[in-house]
Parts: C-alpha cells; sequence; structure tokens
C-alpha cells in the first residue's frame, strides 16, 4: 500500500492534517489509530443510558483564536456554553476559580472587590519569582486558599508536591477578584452543536476518497507493510524511537461511570438546584476528600434535554503498561528525557512530529488545531 502521507493518531492533529492534504493538495492518506474510533481524546458518545458523554474527560472547546474558531466552522454549527464549575471542599460547594463569590463564601457575609483585594494583599506571601506551583498560588492567593482548593487536587492528580510542579500548572487557573464565575477566559467558548464525533465525522468526509482509515490499529504493526513520502507522527516520541533514549513520564486516568434515572435523581436535584441533574454545574473538583480529583456531568454543557443523566468520576493514575498516556509530567526531569527525544526527532527529514503526545506539552484542542495548521502551511510550501 502506497500513499502521499501516513499520519499516525485520528486525534485534532491527524485529522486537521488529513482534511488539508486532502482538500487542498489533493493528495493520498492513511490514517491508522490504535483506537475503534476518530477523535483522539476529545472523542464523544451517547453512553447505555443514552447521555451524551465526554468518553476522555470533559472537554471544554474555547479559544481566542478567530483562524481555528473559523476553520472547524466548516464542520460543526455552535452551542455557545458558559462553562462554570464548583470546588467542594469543608462540606460545602465553593464558587471557583476563586473570584469575590468565593470570597463572600469564605468571610460569610457580602464584600467589595477593594475589601478582597486588600485582603490578598495582605495574606499572599511576597515571592518575586515564583520558581513552582505551590509558589506560584501562595504568592497569589496566600496559605489558606491554597490548602483549600490548590494542594490537595495537584497531589491528586500528579502523585507530586506543588513544590515540584512547574508554575504554570496551577497557574493556568485564573484567581479574579471581580464575580465573573467562568472556569475560562477564552474569547469563543462553545460546544460543536451535535457533538464532537458528528465534528470528526464532517472531518473525515471532507477528505472524499483521498483518505483512507485504519482504526484498532497500531502503527507499529502495520508500519513494514505500508509506505509512504511522509510520515506525520501524532503519538508518544518515545514509543517511535523504541525507547531508546528513556521512558517519557505521564499520569493516566481512571473514569468511573454512573448514570441515575429519574426516580433515583429526586433526592439530588436539590443540591443540583435542576431538575434532571445530580450537581450543581458541569464540573466539581474534590480537592481534598475522596480519591477522585473531580465529578463531570456533561449533560450541563451539551445542551441535550433528557430526563436521565450521567456523572464521571475521574481518579488519576500512575501511567504503566496498558493505560492511557493523558498528561506529560510537568517537572524538569521529564522534560530533559523529552529535549533528547526532540533532538532526534529533528534530524527526520521524512517524519513530522506534531500534536499533544509528540510534542511532550498540554495543548488545549485550539492549540493543537494551530500548530497543525501552521505545519500544513510549510509543508504546502515545500511541496
Ligand atoms: C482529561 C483531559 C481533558 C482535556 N480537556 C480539555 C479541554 O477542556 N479543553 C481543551 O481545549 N483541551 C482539553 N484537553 C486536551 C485535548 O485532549 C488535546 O488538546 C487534543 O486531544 C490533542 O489532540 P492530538 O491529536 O494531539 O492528540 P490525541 O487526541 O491524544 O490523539 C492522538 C491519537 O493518536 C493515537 N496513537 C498514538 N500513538 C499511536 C500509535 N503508535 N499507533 C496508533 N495510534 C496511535 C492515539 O490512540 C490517539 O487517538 C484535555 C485532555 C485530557 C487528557
Amino acid at each position: 500500500m502506497n500513499y502521499d502521507f501516513i499520519i499516525v493518531g485520528a486525534g485534532f492533529a491527524g485529522l486537521v492534517l488529513a482534511e488539508r492534504i486532502s482538500t487542498q493538495l489533493d493528495k493520498k492518506c492513511l490514517i491508522i489509530d490504535r483506537r475503534s474510533h476518530i477523535g483522539g481524546n476529545a472523542h464523544d458518545e451517547y453512553d447505555d443510558a443514552g447521555v451524551l458523554i465526554h468518553t476522555y474527560g470533559p472537554h471544554y472547546f474555547r479559544t481566542d483564536s478567530e483562524r481555528v474558531q473559523s476553520y472547524l466552522s466548516q464542520f460543526t454549527e455552535w452551542l455557545p456554553v458558559n462553562y462554570e464549575i464548583r470546588s467542594y471542599t469543608r462540606g460545602q460547594y465553593w464558587n471557583f476559580p476563586i473570584n469575590l463569590n468565593t470570597f463572600e463564601q469564605y468571610i460569610g457575609r457580602a464584600s467589595t472587590r477593594e475589601e478582597f483585594e486588600s485582603w490578598l494583599d495582605e495574606h499572599r506571601i511576597r515571592i518575586d519569582r515564583p520558581a513552582n506551583s505551590e509558589e506560584l498560588i501562595l504568592a497569589m492567593a496566600g496559605p489558606e486558599f491554597y490548602e483549600m482548593f490548590y494542594r490537595g487536587y495537584t497531589v491528586k492528580q500528579w502523585r507530586e508536591d506543588p513544590r515540584n510542579i512547574d508554575p504554570e500548572v496551577c497557574g493556568r487557573i485564573s484567581i479574579r477578584t471581580d464575580r465573573n464565575n467562568g472556569y475560562v477566559s477564552e474569547r469563543f467558548q462553545a460546544l460543536p452543536r451535535d457533538g464532537y464525533h458528528v465534528l470528526f465525522d464532517n472531518m473525515i468526509n471532507a477528505c472524499g476518497g483521498n483518505a483512507d482509515l485504519m482504526l484498532g490499529t497500531e502503527y507499529e504493526d502495520v508500519k513494514s507493510k505500508v509506505f509512504c513520502k511522509h510520515l506525520i507522527y501524532t503519538g508518544s516520541p518515545d514509543e517511535y524511537y523504541e525507547f531508546a533514549l528513556g521512558k517519557l513520564p505521564y499520569r493516566s486516568l481512571r473514569f468511573a461511570r454512573q448514570s441515575f434515572d429519574a426516580n433515583e435523581l429526586f433526592e439530588r436535584e436539590a443540591i443540583a438546584g435542576k431538575k434532571g441533574f445530580w450537581q450543581p454545574t458541569v464540573q466539581v473538583n474534590y480537592p481534598n476528600d475522596n480519591d477522585f480529583t473531580r465529578i463531570v456531568e456533561t449533560k450541563h454543557i451539551t445542551g441535550q434535554q433528557c430526563d436521565v443523566t450521567t456523572i464521571v468520576r475521574e481518579y488519576p493514575q500512575d501511567y504503566s503498561d496498558g493505560a492511557e498516556p493523558y498528561y506529560p509530567v510537568p517537572t524538569g526531569e521529564a522534560a530533559a528525557i523529552y529535549r533528547k527525544y526532540e533532538e532526534l526527532a529533528g534530524l527526520e527529514r521524512r517524519v513530522t512530529f506534531i500534536g499533544r503526545l509528540a510534542n511532550y506539552k498540554y495543548y488545549n484542542m485550539d492549540r493543537v488545531i494551530e500548530k497543525a495548521l501552521d505545519c500544513f502551511e510549510r509543508m504546502r510550501k515545500m511541496i
């Protein structure tokens, strides 16, 4: 079998490149993925209870990039969403990320932005250049909020003290002194109206006869049987190089689903504050209680109208054989291993490494799409 391009991985990185190469260059691609579906980690599906869930954890699409928004809009209509979450600790649900509402819950009375700002100023620890996640949050919010919302969550998530974790990990979550309850700050926040799986089907369909798909297939098992002029690899670089320079560390996750029908929901609806729901918002973090980090109820954001619901508890796991590599580990040690693979990859002329695994970086979806579009523009110039 001969192709112009073989693309390993049918996530956003692989699919954007397949679509561009097929439609703009009229070249033939083979897309290979070990999973039984396209879409990578952003895949969604209807579960056994008929509820649309995000299979590999909640995927909140958001972007500040007009280019990414308009590229994806060729393949989907949008459902605008305001992503709101809560954090559960000390027996109650708190507004999170921390804002003026959280502060009022904490002091037990109404307050003002000015009062909260001066409280923060008094409680923050002066650290000029925070070198890790603990120092960053202590410098932004002080020890009390660090203990309530950050420390336990980070330890559970990474099995590592926040002191050993890069500052940008906890720094991704903003601390606000107004009443904005939004989880994220990007200009455009929306989900594909009919689900990510329909968006991905539309991308593949756009490729027409120029793209073949091999699902449930390990690249390793077919690489001596399929040939191409150029390989696009969106998997882990250590795996590609057969772990020659060591194993890249990852964190993995276990997802435990539980569905409820209308009768079972009866008692929870008061807590959720909405009929047909189990919890108050799409995501509730559990920084200090239980073994899971969060519970996700996607029905809050998909717009699905039904009287059943599904919640998913997320348990961080060590990454061992058979587990999925979800999160690159944000430590200096891991970055040093990656840099060695990056050097090797830089010598390749007929292989492009792109995507979240290949670049060993926590990229949001919009960033991966942007990088894939840039990569395509570079390739187009070379052909
Ligand atoms: C729990 C979780 C929550 C997230 N939430 C958000 C969010 O809210 N918002 C957001 O913007 N982003 C979120 N992300 C990030 C988002 O998942 C990624 O940005 C996006 O999936 C990256 O696309 P990708 O194509 O690079 O990788 P992936 O989606 O991981 O796709 C890579 C594909 O390659 C396949 N593959 C790898 N190696 C091989 C091989 N050797 N042979 C065959 N197949 C192979 C894999 O099976 C996989 O399907 C989240 C990620 C996780 C893990």
